[in-house]
């Protein structure tokens, strides 16, 4: 366990914000040990990075012991944390990690060329991109309300929600930033120095499936919990409105970023869907039963909200949707 997190632990518990019966997370004899220094240790890093630029005070990640799956972003004056559940860790580590043989299978041979550069096993890389989504999405919660906004927020909140619309739009902001930083981890994987791509096109493209099926994959399995396709309800927008908005920004933000370039958004797409289906189901017999199928079905009505959220976020202005570049993560 790295000492960084140790001192993180200390001063959270000094400072008396834990919330009550909360237990910090102990992982030296987990046996993710190493996944956990990683996250914590790319989390950090990137944390103490935008706190610098931005001139917030020092936000603080950790792990909590809880066994369910959650995330938390709080801030107080003068203090900011980002908390993961052991239970959130452990289902897509563990999750990725049964998966092993299938990911280095024949079959996903684009998918090993596009991640050979990472040097890490495939299921591995897989994770690694799940876990720099929900560090960025819970990042979006602290910085969309200002700077010095006090809020305490639980991802998951067992459906309690006030302003289902409003909470949508926060979700969808905080999967704005997210989705425009894994742009940027990709674009820093597939460029030179001065911002060329340094591989060709069709591997950028594969490069993208994967990350957005990382994605799509945590999803899906909290989709899991709704057999049907919601509009209004919940905290979050359905994983289907979720997987549209969040496709769309990651390509366009690559779009933008790199001249000349040809992606096809839904190209990617389909690959993801086709990469996270394969995954997830592992069965292309009883294709009407996948997800791509069910999201085709009701393309329309989706598309109807997605666009419902996102005039709800355009007035909204805090959001990190209509900040300026300058005030959004370096
Ligand atoms: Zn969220």
């Amino acid at each position: 366990m790295r000492q960084a997190y140790i001192d993180n632990i200390e001063r959270i518990q000094k400072a008396r914000i834990l919330d009550q019966g909360e237990k910090p997370y102990d992982y030296s004899y987990d046996h993710r040990v190493d996944a956990y220094d990683d996250f914590f240790e790319s989390a950090d890093f990137w944390l103490q990075k935008q706190a610098l630029a931005q001139g917030f005070p020092p936000c603080f990640i950790y792990f909590r012991s809880d066994d369910d799956v959650n995330a938390f972003a709080v801030s107080k004056p003068g203090f900011k944390r980002i908390a993961f559940t052991h239970g959130m860790i452990e289902l897509i580590y563990d999750y990725y990690r049964q998966q092993e043989d299938l990911l280095n299978s024949a079959e996903f041979s684009d998918v090993h060329q596009a991640l050979a550069q990472f040097g890490n096993p495939y299921w591995y890389t897989f994770f690694q991109l799940w876990q720099m989504f929900v560090i960025y999405h819970e990042y979006g919660h602290l910085v969309q309300k200002g700077k010095n906004a006090e809020i305490n927020y639980r991802e998951y909140n067992s459906g309690n929600v006030d302003n289902i619309l409003e909470s949508h739009a926060l979700e969808l902001d905080a999967d704005f930033l997210a989705a425009s930083e894994l742009a940027r981890n990709i674009m820093s994987a597939a460029c030179d120095q001065n911002g060329l791509l340094a591989i060709d096109e069709t591997e950028l493209s594969t490069l993208c499936s994967v990350a957005l099926a990382s994605t799509f994959i945590f999803f899906m399995k909290v989709a899991g919990q709704h057999p049907s396709v919601y509009f209004m309800d919940k905290e979050h927008p359905h994983p289907y409105v979720r997987l549209m908005w969040v496709t769309n920004i990651l390509i366009d933000t690559i779009i933008k970023s790199i001249s000349g370039i040809k992606l096809d958004p839904k190209t990617c797409t389909l690959k993801a869907l086709e990469i996270a289906d394969r995954i997830m189901d592992g069965d292309y017999k009883n294709p009407s039963q996948t997800f791509s199928q069910e999201m085709t079905i009701h393309y329309p009505d989706l598309l109807n909200h997605l666009t419902t959220i996102v005039q709800k976020m355009e007035s909204m202005s805090t959001l990190c949707y209509n900040l300026h570049p300058d005030q959004l993560p370096v």
